[in-house]
């Protein structure tokens, strides 16, 4: 896992490779100034709330990865099938999560180091 500035061009390229890995059309990034992602399937978009792009790129690109993975056609809610593709992505690119019931508890580099903990969120 490689850090990058979390910007709007470094998350769209997570999104076109998450896109490419799931096998899926790549979908447009949005940033918005909201409390909640969406993943658009019919408008072809995702977009991810500004306040996670803050948390800095490992956990902005969990989000994105997140979102992303939503537009699989087998991903239906937070299920079995979307945690796998959702995990499969991160391994990709170089992260496994240890998850509350959905989300991120803590991100890891394959390595081992926590990239990110909810223990620093506020
Ligand atoms: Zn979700």
């Amino acid at each position: 896992m490689q850090s990058y500035p979390a910007t709007y061009d470094t998350l769209k390229q997570v999104v076109e490779d998450a896109a490419k890995i799931l096998g899926i059309p790549t979908p447009e990034l949005k940033i918005k100034d909201v409390r909640r992602g969406v993943a658009n399937y019919r408008g072809g978009w995702v977009s991810v709330p500004r306040w996670a792009v803050e948390r800095g790129f490992a956990y902005a690109a969990y989000y994105v990865i997140h979102e992303v993975t939503h537009h699989h056609p087998d991903a239906f809610g937070h299920g079995p099938t979307f945690k796998h593709l959702e995990a499969h992505v991160l391994a990709e690119f170089g992260m496994t999560i240890k998850r509350r019931r959905v989300y991120a508890k803590r991100l890891h580099a394959l390595s081992g180091p926590v990239l990110y903990s909810d223990a620093d969120a506020k």
